[in-house]
């Protein structure tokens, strides 16, 4: 793989760009891998990469029935943060923030990872008492946060308006190193990184059964035919329960339909990102100006990969109580992914009842900021069984009780 540098553009502006590389070669299936992760999503590219990065296993495949990043990965609304109640996430999240803070560097791939704030507000009592524990919270587990007054919000945030007409700007919690990152550039980065090792990337290749001898994984059925493997990682986000039934066990997962939208671009009004979760909405302004908006999920089961006008309508009506100029801007496109919701809000990364045949899945609305970390952590179960940064997001804690539950402290958990 060539190197991407100043010299290598400069170079091929002279040259008539005649000698870049395809980022990832067009892989067609061998008829055995040590290891195949099902979903070319963010964290199944990123489970492969540090299986060869960490562990030098690098006769992987990464299968995919779409284009790889098609999925959520590809459709998120891109925050990253790491502010976290339960001592375990915020170990996951925050090895993952800081994993991004050098992933450009890593990968010799810009992912556009750009550290400017995350403010989540607390617009009622609830939410202060809440904010200012996971604040006390994050201080004892090393991550960086801090509770702040209105005065300060609106220091950060000029165009807020801190007295709403429903819920006030309290104050808020501040993660000044969370922010943003490029989504389709993560997948596409660890892609490249992954092919280099000469893993294969084959898209358009939808799992379709799962085979088994005895209780143990021997591979899987796809459309391009029948591949052979030793281990299975099944990280296909909404499918999961999809999967798992193939493979024969339930997850304890719902899957629903989480949209978001942008408007037309204007110029920089907010070069932070904000969350407001009482009224459910929360908003970036990306490079190109558009104002990155996002809401709740759907509030029934479904599969469809569509957003809807509702909920365009409910979001900004609820976004302009605390930002009135948002009135002014016509909203340009909306459009929804499928999300693995488990019940605490946690994810799942575990072994399963299949020998062989492991899991990640269920971070639901919030699982674009921990794809450095989960693939650094499953990629460690997968290679050797167990991973400190993953044993308490097994299967066994929905059966033992031992939930993880961000569901309050995380809030709209993007
Ligand atoms: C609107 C929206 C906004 C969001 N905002 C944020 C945010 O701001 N911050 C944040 O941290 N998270 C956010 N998320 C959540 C985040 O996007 C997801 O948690 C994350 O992208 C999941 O990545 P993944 O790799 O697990 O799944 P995906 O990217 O969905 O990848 C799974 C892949 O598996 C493939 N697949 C499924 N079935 C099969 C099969 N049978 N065979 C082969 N391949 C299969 C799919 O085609 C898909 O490409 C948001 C999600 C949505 C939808």
């Amino acid at each position: 793989m060539k190197r991407y540098s100043a010299f290598a553009v400069a170079r091929e502006a002279l040259t008539g760009h005649r000698g870049w590389e395809r980022a990832w070669r067009r892989a067609q299936p061998k008829a055995r891998y040590d290891v195949i992760i099902v979903g070319a999503g963010g964290h199944g590219l990123a489970t492969a990469y540090y299986l060869g990065k960490r562990f030098g296993i690098t006769n992987v495949a990464v299968l995919e029935k779409g284009w790889l990043g098609g999925g959520n990965t590809g459709r998120n609304t891109t925050i990253i943060r790491s502010n976290y109640l339960q001592d375990p996430s915020a170990a996951i999240y925050e090895k993952s923030r800081a994993l991004y803070e050098t992933l450009s560097q890593e990968l010799n791939y810009n992912v556009m990872f750009s550290p400017r704030g995350v403010l989540m507000l607390a617009q009622t009592e609830h939410e202060v008492r809440g904010y200012r524990r996971t604040a006390h919270a994050n201080a004892l587990q090393g991550v960086d946060t801090r509770f702040i007054t209105p005065a300060e919000v609106k220091k950060i945030v000029p165009i807020i308006r801190l007295e709403g007409p429903r819920y006030p700007v309290l104050g808020a919690l501040w993660q000044a190193r969370g922010g943003t990152a490029r989504h389709d550039a993560v997948a596409w980065g660890y892609a490249r990184a992954c092919s280099a090792m000469g893993m294969d990337i084959i898209q358009q290749c939808e799992v379709t059964g799962i085979r088994r001898d005895g209780g143990r994984v021997t591979g899987v059925d796809t459309t391009k035919g029948a591949i052979d493997c030793d281990k299975l990682g099944l990280v296909v986000a909404g499918h999961s329960g999809v999967l798992a039934e193939m493979a024969g066990f339930r997850l304890p997962i719902e899957s629903v339909a989480l949209q978001a939208l942008v408007s037309e671009p204007i110029k920089p009004v907010m070069d932070c990102v904000v969350m407001a979760n009482t009224v459910h909405g929360y908003m970036s302004q990306s490079d190109k100006g558009e104002m990155v908006i996002g809401g709740g999920a759907d509030g029934y089961n479904n599969y469809t990969q569509r957003g809807s006008f509702h909920h365009v309508e409910e979001t900004v009506r609820a976004l302009i109580e605390t930002f009135p100029m948002l009135s002014r801007l016509k909203m340009l496109r909306w459009w929804g992914g499928i999300v693995d919701m488990t019940g605490d809000r946690s994810p799942i990364l575990s072994k399963t009842p299949l020998d062989g045949c492991f899991v990640n899945c269920g971070w639901g609305t919030g699982g674009f900021k921990a794809i450095p970390g989960s693939g650094w952590g499953f990629a460690e179960l997968m290679a050797k069984g167990h991973a400190p940064l993953t044993e308490a997001f097994t299967l066994d804690r929905f059966r033992e009780g031992r939930f993880i539950d961000e569901s309050v402290a995380a809030g709209v958990a993007h």
